[in-house]
């Protein structure tokens, strides 16, 4: 599904003494069945835009098309809650939103509460289990007796089984040992790879940028400042500088992406957007 900002303005507080601008005109597009990477500064605004995607929070200004539905200020609360079911949003540390007493409930809870009767939500719930690589053996544990990794699994579980046709991340390996880290992003990428969904990635780990996905939004100052191919980012120093992105760890990977020899990885990026 793809989604278009036109013109988007957010401010928090409107109208009040503390209103603080968050997003300024941002107009850009997440093309269907992208992996879209969404990077900038802490305070650029990529969680405000990531809350305008699944409809928590309207635009102060312009109109943000999502499917074939048009969301503006005054969009009513039925019609965003139809954009909301299409979209499954990952927060950072998702885990915290466990609460069942067993893994199977737990990933049965959203189909459950959109509607679904007991044998449907199980048979989504299980599909979702199997697509994180959750076995059978923890369906009846208590997430909370599972490790950090487990839980993160389940609770992503949790938002694949209502089966979302956008899967927004929200910085989603914080916090996990580099093997964890690895293995989530794997799974992320085989979720891609089945063609489905289109998935929205916030992240500080510019080597996730480079090697999954194939569009990239930098944000800056609550405005928009790029949006193209991975390896278009990484090229030019001065312009990272600019935007507030010449941060050690950007500039450390920019420089081994040089140092191989890949004046960037063209070639072995997934680059082509359907
Ligand atoms: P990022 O996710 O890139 O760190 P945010 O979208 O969280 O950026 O923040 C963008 C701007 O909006 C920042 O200036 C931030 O201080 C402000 N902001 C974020 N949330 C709120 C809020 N609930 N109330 C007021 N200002 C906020």
């Amino acid at each position: 599904m793809q989604i278009t900002f036109e013109d988007v303005s957010f401010t928090y507080s409107a109208n009040t003494p503390f209103a603080s601008e968050a997003l300024k005109q941002v107009s850009l597009t997440i093309p269907d069945k992208s992996y879209t990477a969404i990077i900038g500064n802490t305070g650029s605004g990529k969680s405000t835009l990531t809350k305008l995607f699944n409809g928590l929070l309207l635009p102060t200004d312009g109109q943000i098309i999502v499917g074939d539905t048009v969301v503006t200020p005054e969009t009513s609360k039925k019609q965003v809650k139809n954009v909301r079911k299409k979209m499954g949003m990952v927060f950072q540390f998702p885990e915290a939103q466990l609460f069942e007493e067993s893994v199977i409930k737990d990933v049965m809870f959203g189909p459950k509460n959109f509607g679904d009767d007991e044998e449907t939500a199980r048979r989504k719930a299980e599909m979702a289990l199997e697509r994180v690589g959750i076995s059978d053996a923890l369906y009846d544990q208590s997430p909370f007796d599972l490790s950090g990794g487990q839980m993160r699994r389940v609770a992503i579980a949790g938002v694949l089984a209502m089966e979302p046709e956008v899967l927004i991340l929200d910085e989603p390996t914080a916090g996990l040992d580099p093997k964890g880290q690895d293995e989530l992003m794997t799974i992320f990428n085989d979720l891609y790879a089945t063609g489905q969904m289109t998935v929205i990635l916030v992240t500080h780990q510019m080597n996730d940028v480079a090697s999954w996905s194939n569009h990239v939004i930098v944000m800056d100052h609550g405005t928009c400042v790029f949006e193209g191919q991975p390896t278009e980012v990484f090229s030019d120093q001065e312009w990272l500088e600019h935007h507030h992105l010449a941060l050690p760890d950007i500039l450390a990977f920019r420089e081994k992406l040089f140092a191989n020899g890949l004046s960037l990885p063209k070639d072995a990026l997934p680059l082509t957007v359907d």
